[in-house]
């Protein structure tokens, strides 16, 4: 049984705490109770990082792709080595079933390893000139970057956080959630251990707004990577205009899956069902509306329920357990609202809408059907283990019901039908489609949305790129 860790921040190769700095209590969701005291930042230690990261950018910009390469193939190693005890931390402190913390671990491997051969594979071009001319186009590393993780991927969020920067070239400060530490450190530890220099990646943590404000307002700072809630990130595009930042922001989602009468109803269920209540539904692409052809809403309705009936909901520690609690109060309370709201409007409750048992943040598999548009539930994203259900007469009602919303980051599509897939596929405003999967991402492939699920990718050459800027260089 792992131990939770001593909380730090990381500035300058250095573990800082205490020293009378305010401190944030971590607490297992499972349980309810603190289980660590992370000090936050004062405006000096993040004066600190900026100078770090000026210098780490400096010494980084100029380090050879095969070094860079060997930190991130060296990190992919020690993380490996370290999974089950990076695994074990993150369910303590957010909450998640081992076996997907885990597979978190794994992400970040996979993602290192991609960067370590992908940012060798940074190529300009030579433009065609007479002769005694030349012009070129180069690709250089944007710069000091500021990056904040959310919590509901406590360890694949900072790993993509630094494995891009790293990759280009680039420093960066790492404001990984308060709620979630130390996993972020965990992984900027495997880096710093691989041979990072300590200037190259930091990881602070303090009052967000008090951060994101100090970070974006300094000069130092060339991009901001942000991953959360869509309010958030149009506050923090804004903050990072003053400065004309270069961004990269994954925000909000509220997944449309659209079920059509020739999909394979069965793998439907089998597949999306365990991909809801993945995380408790804390997941940016979770699958959420499920808009069914009426055809056969009625088998798919039991279907899911059913299966939601059948997930174990417990401590994430626990073999047995399917689901984790939620991350914290502020979701369950979420939860309490919007499917309140929902039965206010009529919705039917046909299983779950509950929470479990009297300690730590535990919610029942939910599965709302007949849920009228102006229920709040309908244009917020729930993020939690709900699934609402609406039949609809035809496709064309269907998408453009998968469109209504402003979001557009994951959409999903269950249907046999070639020329339908392909036709859904266009139609639906979307960053990422499944056609009958809910496996949407992959080292190689970019990671992002599109409306207010926001802007730039993450994952694959795309975000890589997102560090990089361009050079024209022209010779007379
Ligand atoms: P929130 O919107 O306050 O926080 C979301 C994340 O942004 C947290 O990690 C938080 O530390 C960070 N954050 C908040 N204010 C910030 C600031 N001024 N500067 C920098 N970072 C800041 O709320 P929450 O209760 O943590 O989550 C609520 C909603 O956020 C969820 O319902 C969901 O919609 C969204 N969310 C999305 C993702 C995602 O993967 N896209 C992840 C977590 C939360």
């Amino acid at each position: 049984m792992t131990t939770y860790p001593e909380l730090a921040m990381i500035i300058a190769g250095e573990r800082v705490s205490g020293g009378g700095r305010r401190t944030h209590a971590v607490v297992n969701p499972a349980t309810g109770e603190v289980i660590g005291q992370l000090p936050l930042a004062d405006p000096a230690d993040l004066d600190r990082a900026l100078e770090a990261a000026q210098n780490g950018f400096r010494v980084w910009r100029k380090s050879t792709p095969q070094q860079r390469a060997a930190v991130l193939t060296g990190a992919a190693r020690l993380m490996l080595e370290r999974q089950e005890d990076i695994a074990r931390i993150a369910t303590q402190e957010q909450g998640k079933t081992l076996p997907e913390a885990r597979i978190e671990v794994l992400m970040n491997v996979g993602l290192f390893n991609f960067y370590a051969g992908e940012c060798q594979r940074i190529y300009g071009r030579a433009l065609v000139r007479p002769e005694g001319q030349r012009s070129t186009v180069t690709y250089e590393p944007v710069g000091p970057v500021a990056a904040f993780a959310p919590w509901n991927f406590p360890i694949g969020n900072p790993g993509r956080k630094l494995g891009a920067p790293i990759a280009a070239g680039c420093s960066v400060i790492l404001k990984s959630a308060e709620e979630t530490p130390a996993s972020a450190l965990a992984v900027l530890q495997c880096l710093l251990d691989a041979g990072l220099p300590g200037d190259v990646a930091q990881a602070v943590f303090g009052v967000p707004d008090e951060v994101s404000r100090h970070l974006l307002g300094s000069p130092v700072i060339r991009k901001l990577s942000f991953t959360g809630s869509t309010v958030i990130g149009k506050h923090l595009v804004k903050l990072a205009a003053d400065n004309a930042l270069r961004t990269t922001m994954e925000l909000g989602g509220h997944g449309p899956v659209l079920v059509f009468d020739d999909a394979d109803v069965t793998r439907a269920l089998d597949t999306v069902v365990p991909h809801k209540y993945r995380n408790a539904g804390q997941v940016c692409v979770s699958p959420t509306r499920f808009i069914v052809h009426q055809d056969v809403f009625e088998r798919f309705r039991d279907g899911f329920v059913e299966r939601a009936k059948a997930v174990t909901v417990g401590d994430g520690l626990d073999p047995a357990s399917r689901m984790g609690p939620m991350a914290n109060a502020r979701r369950t309370e979420a939860m309490d609202r919007l499917i309140g709201d929902a039965r206010t409007h009529g919705a039917n409750v046909l299983t779950g809408g509950e929470r479990v048992g009297n300690r730590g943040f535990f919610y029942a598999p939910t599965v709302l059907t007949e849920v009228p548009l102006d229920a709040a539930i309908m244009n917020e994203e729930p993020f939690g283990p709900v699934a609402i259900l609406n039949p609809y007469a035809d496709e064309e009602a269907m998408v453009a019901e998968a469109n209504r919303l402003p979001y557009g980051l994951a959409a999903y599509v269950w249907s046999e039908g070639a020329r339908r897939q392909q036709r859904v596929a266009r139609e639906v405003e979307a960053g990422m489609v499944g056609i009958n999967t809910t496996m949407i991402g992959g080292a190689d492939a970019p990671f992002g949305g599109v409306k207010w699920s926001g802007h730039g990718s993450e994952d694959g050459p795309e975000g890589l790129h997102a560090c990089l800027v361009i050079k024209a260089i022209h010779e007379g």
